[in-house]
């Protein structure tokens, strides 16, 4: 199954508004942008959340024909492994193949001395179309990247070749993600991690490396917009190089895992991607679910009581809520606003202090970051918060898809 150029992987945490993220990618093709939506869910959400697989596809299933949405859609497994992978084979097409734990794990001598005398034609100056400098692979270079990253490769091509097995391999899409780590992986390294899973022969369709910079949930970029530009453009012709050299799907593109609202770099990997003419696939929108608290807010009432409580309850555990997240959030504890604060707001003020509008006076990234991990807290109030949901669709759906289309896919493509 190939993946097409241009791709959106949509979180939803509570799985209500699939259609309405549907009706952002709808407006993207009026506007001539062809995007395939993925729906995707890690397993710590499933878990946090209490869902399963399979509902996912019927969250997806259900938008695509309620919205009578003919394209190419498909449904993620979100950073699976071998522990985990099993319960979504039915339900996925798409399989994030989430080998991070295994970077830096060395492989046995025989492995890395195969991998290396394959290679040896590498060693020197490394040239790729289109990037001015060549790499320098000394000797010591390549048996450091082997060391780190060959080991990784062969895991992937295990948890690959477990899912192929069951599915037959022209029924689903890899992605190989290498993006929770500290340490941004180099272009070099691209190359070669790239040429190590076509040496263990992983067709790999999108490839999630960890950037330059942080990608804090929810909130915009923070690091050297140069650089990160520098390496997001020598990432693109590593992979169209690769593609040739290690005869690797025509169809593999970078994999943004943006933790969502990376506004700042939106509009360089749109200019890069169309500058080269590439696809990407973004995966985005895990604050949908802040965009039903604004709807909450804004609808006013018990719904807005609840947003409130909400931010209390948040509050009152955020230990507990950041603890998962600590390396993808920076909240500043003494800048959150009080409960009393909160509860003398307006629905207005509590949309437009969680609402990400850069430069709006009230926007608050302390206050938006910690509803976002809080999700565990509505999870907690189960029926009560989706029939909330649910008895103000309209006006939530209308956030959801006005963050899609006017904040994501607008400043990416340039609309
Ligand atoms: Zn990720």
């Amino acid at each position: 199954m190939k993946l097409e150029k241009y791709s959106f992987g949509l979180g939803d945490r509570f799985g209500q508004q699939g259609f309405y993220q549907l009706k952002a990618i709808i407006k993207a093709k009026e506007a001539g942008i062809d995007i395939t939506p993925v729906w995707n869910k890690s397993n710590r959400e499933h878990n946090i959340v209490h869902t399963e697989p399979g509902d996912v596809r019927i969250e997806a299933d259900q938008a695509v024909k309620k919205a009578g949405w003919k394209g190419q859609y498909l449904v993620d497994a979100d950073h699976i492994n071998l522990g985990n992978v099993e319960k979504y084979i039915s339900s996925s097409d798409f399989f994030t193949i989430d080998v991070a734990d295994y970077i830096g794990k060395k492989a046995s001598d025989e492995d890395i001395k195969v991998f290396i005398d394959k290679n040896r034609k590498y060693i020197g100056q490394l040239f790729i179309p289109g990037i001015q400098k060549p790499f320098n692979v000394t000797d010591n270079l390549m048996r450091k990247i082997s060391e780190t990253f060959l080991y990784a490769a062969k895991e992937a091509s295990k948890i690959y070749n477990f899912i192929a097995e069951r599915k037959g391999a022209e029924n689903l899409v890899p992605e190989v993600s290498m993006d929770e780590v500290n340490s941004p992986q180099t272009p070099v390294e691209m190359f070669f991690i790239l040429n190590a899973l076509a040496h263990y022969n992983v067709p790999v369709q999108t490839v999630a490396p960890k950037f330059t910079g942080r990608f804090n949930k929810g909130v915009d970029y923070v690091g050297d917009i140069r650089q990160f530009t520098q390496e997001f453009e020598e990432d693109l012709l590593v992979i169209d190089f690769a593609i040739k050299e290690f005869d690797l799907p025509s169809s593999l593109k970078l994999s943004v895992h943006s933790g969502s609202d990376k506004f700042s770099i939106y509009p360089v990997m749109g200019e890069l991607i169309k500058k080269h003419d590439k696809g990407i696939h973004v995966k985005t929108a895990g604050t949908t679910w802040l965009e039903e608290v604004i709807g909450l807010a804004l609808a006013g009432g018990e719904a807005l009581e609840l947003a409130k409580s909400i931010y209390t309850k948040a509050l009152d555990r955020r230990d507990e809520l950041c603890g998962p997240y600590a390396t993808v959030i920076d909240i500043n504890e003494n800048e959150l606003p009080s409960p009393e604060t909160v509860k003398s707001w307006t629905g207005e003020k509590f949309a437009n202090s969680l609402r990400h509008v850069p430069g709006h006076s009230d926007y608050d990234p302390n206050f938006r970051q910690l509803i976002h991990v809080g999700y565990k807290v509505a999870a907690e109030y189960g029926n009560v918060y989706i029939q909330h949901i649910n008895a103000n669709a309209e006006l939530v759906g209308q956030q959801v898809f006005e963050n899609i289309y006017g904040r994501h896919i607008s400043r990416l493509f340039a609309l």
